[in-house]
């Protein structure tokens, strides 16, 4: 019997099956051909929406279906497994805008634009990265400047996940002034939209993996954003940031979770169907150790993931355990995706088989929403952080 460690509940079940049936349906016919064009497939975005995808941890009221963490991360894995651009898509969106509206927004923006994004009708987007600002994002540098009733923002914004397809963008600026910089406690969180005269698309990241994911820079020139759209309170959006990025993190690790298990899946099939030396690969003990640690690790990933969703929804301080999930799954995925290209030979480095893309879309998870070095500083400084 195969071990998930997971008891999932009845409601659990059916929303794991939907995402599945969704994927297998609606993406994975597709999914070569857009991996190999770069290619988006904005109807996509309309038909999660419809299927709840879109609003899972929002509210009944905002037409989200207001399920647990980690029903939304069960779901998340599905949809990975079978396609981690979509994954990430959705994962951006409902860790981190919708999110952060949800939880620091006023009354009016929660209005405004969280019907719509549980709806698949707004996409939203994070955009905290700027090509200076990477692991130390909050050295970040578009500035915005009060005037009026409005701000002025001007600046780079890069490695904008879904940022040439959102409605909504989340983005960091800093709201302290050159001559008094304010470091972390200097940052506003603005809540964009691409119909506000200076806002640009700029250049579309050609990329390694997750190619059907669009990657892109943004460019705000004189961007006039009324204080209406100002996230809470001006000094605190850095610190929204990074609090709502322990949703992300666990998004992405759902992500990595769903990467790791697709390359397991394909290699267990393979190496009963590959036969050398008149004998299934697999009765070789060397592939069987393989799928061995790939199939633990894959388990162990799931474990640490759902019992940190469990204790975040408790109300506890997940930073740690977060961190520790991230890091855990995304090197699952790498370790698993480069299993399983060695499981398949020759087969696994050529595209007529899935893992040679699993491959390269594991590798990202260890990059974004914090690189592994800084899950294991954040790991290590809340090990002392209590003393
Ligand atoms: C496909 C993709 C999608 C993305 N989507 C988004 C998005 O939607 N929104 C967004 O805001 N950003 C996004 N990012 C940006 C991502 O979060 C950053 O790439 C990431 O935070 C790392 O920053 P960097 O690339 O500038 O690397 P750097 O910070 O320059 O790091 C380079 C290397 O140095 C290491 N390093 C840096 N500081 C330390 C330290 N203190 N100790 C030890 N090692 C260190 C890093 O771990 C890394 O190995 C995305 C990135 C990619 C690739």
């Amino acid at each position: 019997m195969k071990s998930d460690l997971l008891n999932l509940s009845e409601e659990q079940r059916g929303i794991r099956d939907l995402a599945r049936e969704f994927a297998m349906q609606e993406i994975a016919p597709f999914i070569s051909e857009w991996d190999e064009s770069a290619h988006f497939e904005p109807s996509l975005v309309k038909k999660m929406g419809d299927l709840g995808f879109l609003g899972m941890l929002l509210p009944e009221e905002f037409d989200g279906l207001g399920v647990d963490t980690s029903t939304y991360l069960i779901a998340l894995e599905e949809i990975a497994v079978v396609d981690a651009s979509a994954a990430v898509m959705m994962s951006v969106h409902n860790s981190l805008p919708t999110q952060m509206i949800l939880r620091f927004g006023s009354d009016e923006q929660k209005l405004r634009f969280l019907k719509p994004m549980a709806r698949g009708e707004l996409l939203g987007a994070f955009a905290l990265s700027e090509p200076e600002a990477g692991s130390d994002a909050a050295s970040l540098t578009t500035q915005a400047v009060r005037d009026g009733d409005d701000w002025i923002l001007n600046g780079t914004k890069s490695w904008v996940t879904s940022g040439n397809h959102a409605g909504v963008i989340l983005a960091m600026a800093r709201t302290d002034t050159p001559s008094e910089r304010k470091g972390a406690r200097g940052i506003g969180t603005f809540i964009v939209t691409p119909d506000m005269p200076g806002f640009h698309v700029g250049k579309k990241e050609d990329k390694l993996g997750l190619r059907s994911s669009p990657t892109v820079q943004l460019s705000f020139d004189n961007l006039r954003v009324p204080n209406a759209n100002l996230l809470g309170q001006p000094q605190m959006g850095f610190v929204y940031a990074m609090q709502s990025l322990e949703n992300g993190r666990l998004g992405i690790a759902a992500q990595a979770i769903g990467i790791a298990r697709a390359a397991l899946e394909a290699a267990t099939a393979y190496a009963a169907e590959r036969h050398q030396f008149d004998k299934p690969i697999r009765e070789f003990q060397a592939i069987q150790f393989k799928l061995a640690d790939m199939a633990t690790r894959v388990a162990a990933s799931r474990a640490l993931l759902h019992a940190a969703a469990h204790a975040k929804d408790r109300g506890e301080n997940v930073k740690q355990a977060t961190s520790m999930a991230k890091l855990f799954a995304s090197e699952t995925a790498m370790f698993c995706t480069n299993q399983a290209v060695q499981i398949f030979g020759g087969y696994g480095y050529v595209k007529d088989y899935p893992v040679e893309r699993l491959f390269r879309d594991a590798k990202v998870t260890e990059i974004y929403e914090g690189t592994s070095e800084i899950q294991r500083i954040v790991i290590a400084r809340e090990q002392y952080s209590h003393e």
